[in-house]
Parts: structure tokens; sequence; C-alpha cells
């Protein structure tokens, strides 16, 4: 994990805490360049994180925007956040918000290998619903699925301000 994160100690380094943020967040925004203009796009996703290597899994139509970027340039950037808890301040500046949220950066891969597109669909509906699900074959032939191998990854950890008594 690269070290530059302003307010360290707000850093998550725990990786049970980082699984529960990506347990939580439900919706990562994926960050892509087109050219020379950056786009971005909310998707559902699904993850493994396996001795702390964080693949994601997204699903969706077989053509697109994000589909041709990706072909184009594979290098995407992505952030999710969960529990964001607004609060108040007794002046402007002391408002804010509480949240946990995890970015990062990695390869994106468009996946052809039918199994992996069946382990991909299983894994993005266990993040999205915490259920089982299984796929057939023909399920996976309508939509495309891409892998992101993350070489990187930073989890943060605003919590809400403590009350003076
Ligand atoms: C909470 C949430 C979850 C989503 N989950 C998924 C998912 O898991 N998989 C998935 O494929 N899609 C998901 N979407 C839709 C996704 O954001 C894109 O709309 C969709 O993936 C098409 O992207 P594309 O690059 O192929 O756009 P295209 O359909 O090729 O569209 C091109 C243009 O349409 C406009 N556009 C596209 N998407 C949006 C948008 N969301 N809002 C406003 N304008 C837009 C932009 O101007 C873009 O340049 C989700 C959206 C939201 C808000």
């Amino acid at each position: 994990m690269p070290n530059g994160m302003t307010r360290r100690e707000r850093e998550v380094t725990d990786i049970n805490e980082i699984i529960k943020i990506l347990d939580t967040a439900k919706v990562l925004h994926l960050g892509l360049v087109d050219g020379d203009e950056p786009y971005v796009v909310p998707m559902n996703y699904g993850y493994t994180m396996e001795n702390g290597k964080l693949t994601i899994y997204l699903h969706g139509a077989k053509r697109g925007r994000k589909i041709d970027v990706i072909r184009a340039n594979p290098k995407v950037f992505f952030e999710a956040e969960c529990n964001i808890i607004p609060f108040e301040g007794d002046i402007a500046c002391r408002y804010g918000i509480a949240y946990e949220s995890i970015m990062g950066k990695g390869l994106a891969v468009i996946v052809e290998d039918v199994e992996e597109k069946k382990k991909a669909l299983s894994l993005l509906m266990k993040t999205q619903t915490g259920k089982d699900f299984e796929f057939e074959e023909k399920m996976t032939a309508f939509v495309s699925i891409i892998r992101i191998d993350v070489s990187e990854y930073t989890a943060k950890y605003r919590p809400m301000p403590q009350k003076k008594l």
C-alpha cells in the first residue's frame, strides 16, 4: 500500500476493517482515462481478498463507452465509500461527514473465460446481497465481466467527532 495519506491517523490498515468497507459500500466509482479526458462510472461490484491481494469484479453491458475505454487503456482507479453520516458544528467549518472509504488502482481485464465469468457473477451477488447464487453458462453470454487486478489500495476512516461533555 502506498504511504502518502494526509491525516495518517485516519488510515485503515486492518484487513478485516477493509473487508467490512468492501462488504458495505456496494457501489464503486470506476475512474478511467478516455484519451485525454477522465471518465467515471458508478458500478456495483464483487471482490476477492486473498492474503491482502484485492481483486474486483464488475459486470455490465457488452457494449458502451467504459468497455471501449478499457480496451484502449486498461489503467483504472476506483473509490468506494460507506457509513456516511453528516454532522453539524457550531460554526460552518466544523460541519463535516463521517465516512469509511477505500480507493486504489489497477489494471482492468475483460474476462472471456466462462468459468471465471460464472465465478465473478457469484462473487458479485455475494457482495451485493450476502447470498450464494450459481450461474449457468448461458447466463454469462449476455454480460461483460471486468476484472480489476488491484495493485495498490488504501482505506480511510473518519469517525464522528467526540461530543464535548
Ligand atoms: C448506483 C449505480 C450502480 C450501477 N451499477 C452498475 C453495474 O453494476 N454495472 C453497469 O454496467 N452499470 C451500472 N450502473 C450504470 C453505469 O453507471 C453506467 O450508466 C453504465 O455502466 C453504462 O456505462 P457506459 O460507459 O457503457 O456508458 P454508455 O451507455 O456508453 O453512455 C455514454 C454516455 O452516457 C452518459 N452516462 C452513462 N452512464 C451514466 C450514468 N450512470 N449517469 C449519467 N450519465 C451516464 C455519459 O455521458 C456517458 O459518456 C450503475 C449506476 C449507478 C448510479
